[in-house]
């Protein structure tokens, strides 16, 4: 992937942050401690700043930058998450073009976040939204789908696995002190994740 894709990535991940932060702390005041807006729009805007002080020349270096900054600002939960997923997917990434490149560098991330954090899809976290977009976009590239249509699968699977979060009880994170009265709300993790892929779909299709 190009230096600037990588970058209109995060800018634009940024903007849907910023955009949705309100909404991301309500899902987080029903079930966990009212800051998972917050912390991301801390996170992302200083994710951006960092881009506007030096823009690295390739997506690596972009996306590693950009998971140093977001382990640094995010107090919570999600910093360590989000932050593993950019620098998993640093590690991955080539300087192809195609999206069989970029699925490759996501589903990398996925793994990171799920080494981390430990969670299974079911769990009510990010995960159950970055699981299925990392397969939607794995089985486009592997049909040799064009990017515009791998991410157009990858946004619809995330968004359903975002919505399913609703019926689930929490098995990690914060919301599951409330057991299975964390049951019918969508997890505040599996709706900014969903913005994630909502933004690649923006930046590279
Ligand atoms: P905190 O829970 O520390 O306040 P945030 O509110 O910023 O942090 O983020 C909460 C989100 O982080 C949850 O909604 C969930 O999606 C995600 N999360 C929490 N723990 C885990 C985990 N172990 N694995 C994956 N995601 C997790
Ligand atoms: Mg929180």
């Amino acid at each position: 992937m190009a230096a600037v894709d990588a970058a209109t990535w995060v800018r634009e991940f940024a903007a849907l942050v910023d955009r949705h932060a309100d909404e991301l702390t309500a899902l987080d005041a029903a079930i966990g401690d009212a800051d998972h807006g917050t912390n991301m729009r801390r996170g992302m805007t200083a994710a951006v700043a960092a881009l506007d002080d030096s823009a690295p020349s390739d997506a690596a270096a972009v996306y590693k930058q950009t998971a140093m900054v977001l382990i640094r600002t995010i107090g919570g939960a999600s910093g360590p998450l989000y932050g593993t997923f950019f620098l998993r997917a640093a590690a991955a990434i080539g300087t192809d073009s195609d999206i069989g490149d970029f699925a490759r560098a996501f589903r990398a991330g996925l793994d990171g976040v799920v080494a981390r954090g430990k969670a299974e899809p079911g769990d009510k976290t990010m995960v159950d939204t970055l699981t299925p977009a990392a397969d939607a976009l794995d089985a486009q590239a592997a049909a040799g789908a064009s990017a515009r249509a791998a991410l157009d699968a990858a946004v619809s699977a995330a968004d359903a696995g975002r919505d399913a979060t609703i019926a689930l009880t929490a098995r990690k994170g914060r919301a599951s002190y409330l057991g299975e009265r964390s049951a019918g709300h969508q997890d505040p993790g599996a709706a900014s994740a969903a913005l994630l892929v909502l933004a690649a779909r923006e930046a590279l299709a």
